[in-house]
């Protein structure tokens, strides 16, 4: 039986059912072609595309939908910021005109850069957790704000952040500002980071039609990424949301999900995501001003209720208390100001006191089983880790954990979280299948 949240999951799939729509006299957006939405503006001679989608088959089915539309050339495509999901789609552009002028902001690609400068492979495999490309379709309603795909053989070797085909890459860039014009069609494009530092913002104003990138979704933002994240400054974000609303465009094309339309809809929109975005982060400063922990702010700072119910601000992607913790350590660090986590104890140290004050490891593991059965599956998972540093019948204790951790992920609204928590109760469980395997 369906749990509330994975119902409340499955009741958003028509945000990103495949369709192809007439947005205006000149857009035309792709939604639901691969994972995220992107857009072409058609001119008196050739269209400019804004993103080019995340596959490249998907791309070209959306670019035969365009021809029922226009023959004119594609002559420029422009990338709202450097994630693969919105320029893996790229060979198919390409194949369609091998000559078209390809622009992104000036910082393009820093994320991946900055992984792959520091060697942090790990980023990857916590993707692939995040994105949940090994669990079974059952596992998988949707990714929050996309269809649950999965990539095609190899691809999961691109990492986080990972660039498109370095065919695909921008040949222009610029800083701050610029009209980029082809076909008989004009579009400005500016600097507005929020989800990256590489993030633009697309105004086309004879059709007064915003292109928001990934600054923007119907979801909470992702204004952390469990699968691991530099600061994504969330004042800039907020900052940014305010310079699309001054746009007062009539359409909102989003990074994902289907777009906004209609003047009063939009600006309804906007200052929905505004309030909410900004009512975070000042909560979340003044509880720091306040000298409170992470662990507290991330529990006590949440949504007023009627941004919190509202369908544009649901935890389908990002998650607020993520953010909360993000908002935190990206200002602050590592420490939390409590004097007692300046040198915490070794986890398998503290796990030893604990189960002698529990009466034994034994009690404790005991109490793991119990706080599953009571519906207590954090508690249960965190006595589980006890359990396993002190390697006190780990099997058992991994395998409690798998119970616990996927009660957690049925539980939980945001996908990305639910991803993160089946695919590690799946790893667990295959842990102890090759340790029984190596006994044999
Ligand atoms: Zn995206």
């Amino acid at each position: 039986m369906d749990s509330t949240a994975s119902a409340k999951l499955r009741a958003i799939n028509h945000l990103f059912e495949r369709q192809f729509i007439t947005l205006s006299d000149h857009v035309l957006v792709a939604v639901g072609y691969g994972v995220s939405t992107f857009s072409f503006i058609a001119g008196d001679t050739g269209v400019i595309a804004v993103d080019s989608g995340s596959m490249p088959d998907e791309s070209a089915a959306a670019i035969a939908a365009l021809r029922e539309h226009t023959d004119r050339p594609i002559l420029a495509l422009v990338y709202t910021h450097g994630h693969p999901d919105h320029t893996g789609g790229v060979a198919a552009f390409l194949d369609e005109n091998p000559n078209i002028e390809i622009w992104g902001h000036a910082r393009f690609g820093d994320e991946a850069r900055r992984f792959a400068r520091n060697g942090a492979a790990i980023a990857r495999t916590r993707g692939v957790r995040q994105a949940g490309f090994r669990l079974p379709p059952e596992k998988r309603i949707n990714n929050g704000i996309a269809p649950a795909v999965y990539p095609k053989a190899g691809a999961l070797a691109q990492g986080p952040g990972g660039g498109p085909d370095p065919k695909g890459l921008p040949q222009k860039t610029f800083d701050g500002d610029t009209t980029i014009s082809a076909g008989g069609v004009s579009i400005q494009v500016s600097h507005n980071p929020g989800e990256t530092d590489d993030q633009i913002m697309t105004w086309f104003e004879p059709d007064r039609v915003v292109f928001t990138g990934d600054n923007m979704y119907r979801s909470w933002p992702n204004l952390y990424a469990i699968r691991g994240t530099q600061y994504r400054d969330v004042r800039d974000w907020c900052e940014s949301i305010d310079r699309i609303r001054g746009m007062q465009a009539d359409h909102l094309v989003l990074g994902h999900t289907v777009p906004v339309s209609g003047t009063i809809e939009v600006d309804e929109a906007l200052d929905v995501y505004s309030r909410g975005l900004w009512h975070i982060y000042n909560e979340t400063i003044a509880g720091m001003n306040a000298g409170k922990t992470p662990d507290e702010l991330a529990h006590e700072v949440t949504l007023p209720a009627d941004l919190a119910d509202h369908p544009l601000l649901g935890e389908y992607y990002g998650n607020v208390s993520w953010s909360v913790r993000a908002i935190f350590s990206g200002i602050l660090g590592w420490f939390d100001g409590n004097p007692s986590a300046m040198n915490p104890l070794h986890p398998a140290d503290r796990a030893a006191k604990v189960a002698e004050l529990a009466g034994g490891v034994e009690v404790l593991f005991a109490r793991a089983e119990a706080a599953l059965a009571d519906g207590d599956a954090q508690w249960s998972a965190e006595l589980c880790d006890m359990a396993i540093a002190l390697d006190h019948r780990a099997d058992d204790a991994r395998l409690l954990k798998a119970e616990a951790i996927d009660r957690l992920a049925y539980d939980l609204v945001t996908a990305t979280g639910r991803n993160y928590l089946h695919t590690c109760a799946q790893e667990l469980r295959a842990d102890v299948d090759g340790d029984s395997a190596a006994g044999t």
